[in-house]
């Protein structure tokens, strides 16, 4: 007997269909003599739906109310699994993050977990009962207001659940079979990756990869959870996550694991700039001040006449007002001519634990872009990953282009996508 944490994103709980469907495969793993506990995300488009209509009703949410409405999405999902789970005649019992111990921190919309008591969900196990917990949200003890993870949040509700519980595996079920070298969205010729390493997940779920998020990884590693990620469509295998080498592993690691996107950064350029010591450091003080992560920097060559230069740096699309807001206050006292604002920009970046031992790489990479007539606007790198800035208009075509010149695409089948409408 094992004590299995599953997890169903919301193209897996879309409708009362779906919802019915994953009933029995959770009463199925239940009959087979497990412990299970079940995370689930809400139905379909439901946190997408909920964003928008408070920015129906007003342009700036309140962001306590606004994680109490998001909570909602997912509050629904888990009764009416537990209801689904019970017409099989197998006991079910959902609970809130609040009432499954998930204690964070108070940052809203974003907010990180600190502890989980999940003393309900082991006395709901020891009762026989299958125990559903609503994905993405918390609780913070100093006010008892409840908090959400960020997007993709469920993720992490359950590997944070099974890190807790102890469990033998936790399982993300979602509308592909698992990780591939690429989103099969835009790479039909993608791979499924039967294994991947924590450090090469991370790189490519900060790198755009959403199938798993970011933090979820994180918690996975720190914690030593193995991730299997698969489809609640299929019973095939999925992607095992994990850093345990399998039985004859190869020693040599491939090169390139995969090829991540994201559309959801924008790029601002400080026009102008005095090319004096100081300077930089001012521009980035104050995006900070203002709560904003950047993701890549170039600075240009200053123009010996003038002795400017240009500053241009990535982050995210919904930080953009922030960060332009800022800059602007403070024009007067950094000194630059003026601001652009670009959120028509896509980034592709390259993963592979391989590649910290392999020269070439690089030229590779911007071969496969120039050959396929794509202009390359910021670079950056890290051990295993390499990121390049393009046109969001063409992100697609330079992703498929690197997938190919890397001879990831397969040679059997294309990759399915079961659902979900990769909103
Ligand atoms: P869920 O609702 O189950 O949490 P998500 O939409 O968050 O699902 O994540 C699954 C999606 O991630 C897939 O439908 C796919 O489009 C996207 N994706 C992006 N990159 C990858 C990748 N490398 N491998 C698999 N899926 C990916
Ligand atoms: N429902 C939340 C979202 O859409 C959390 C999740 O799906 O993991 O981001
Ligand atoms: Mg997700």
């Amino acid at each position: 007997m094992a004590l299995i944490v599953q997890k169903y994103g919301g193209s897996s709980v879309a409708d009362a269909a779906s919802i019915k469907r994953v009933a029995k495969r959770v009463a199925e793993a239940k009959r087979a003599g497990n412990d299970v506990v079940v995370v689930v995300s809400a139905m379909g488009d439901t946190t997408d739906e909920l964003i928008d209509l408070a920015t129906q009703v007003t342009p700036l949410p309140p962001q306590r109310e606004m994680d109490i409405l998001l909570t909602a999405g997912e509050r629904i999902s888990m009764s009416l699994l537990a209801m689904a789970i019970h017409n099989l005649g197998v006991d079910a019992k959902s609970f809130t993050g609040q009432q499954a111990g998930v204690i964070t921190d108070e940052t809203y919309g974003k907010a990180r977990i600190i502890d989980v008591t999940p003393s309900r969900i082991t006395d709901t196990l020891a009762e026989g009962s299958v125990a559903i917990v609503a994905g993405f949200q918390g609780v913070n003890p100093s006010t008892n207001d409840v908090t959400t993870l960020g997007r993709g949040g469920s993720d992490t509700t359950a590997v944070a659940l099974a890190a807790a519980l102890k469990a033998d595996v936790c399982e993300i079920y979602t509308d592909v079979d698992g990780v591939f070298t690429a989103d099969p969205r835009i790479v039909p010729s993608a791979r499924k990756l039967d294994r991947l390493g924590y450090d090469e997940m991370l790189e490519m779920a900060a790198s755009g990869a959403k199938v798993l998020m970011l933090r979820c990884v994180e918690y996975a590693r720190r914690y030593g959870v193995p991730v299997h990620v698969r489809s609640s469509f299929s019973t095939h295998t999925g992607t095992l996550v994990t850093d345990q080498p399998s039985e004859g592993e190869e020693v040599e690691q491939p090169i390139i694991a995969g090829v991540a996107h994201d559309r959801s950064e924008a790029k601002v350029t400080v026009v102008g700039v005095p090319d004096v010591p100081g300077k930089a450091a001012r521009i980035f003080e104050v995006v900070a001040g203002s709560g904003v992560n950047i993701d890549m920097i170039v600075q240009n060559v200053s123009v010996a006449a003038t002795g400017l230069t240009d500053i241009s740096f990535t982050l995210p699309a919904t930080d953009g007002a922030a960060a332009t807001t800022a800059l602007t206050e403070h024009q007067p006292d950094i000194g630059f001519r003026s601001l652009q604002y670009d959120d028509t920009i896509g980034k592709l970046s390259l993963v592979g634990a391989g590649m910290k031992s392999h020269p070439g790489v690089s030229a590779r990479l911007f071969a496969a872009l120039s050959d396929a007539g794509i202009n390359i606007e910021m670079i950056s790198t890290s051990e295993i990953r390499i990121s390049v800035v393009t046109r969001a208009d063409s992100l697609d075509d330079a992703v498929r282009a690197v997938h190919t010149a890397f001879e990831l695409d397969a040679t059997e089948d294309e990759a399915v996508v079961y659902g979900g409408t990769g909103r």
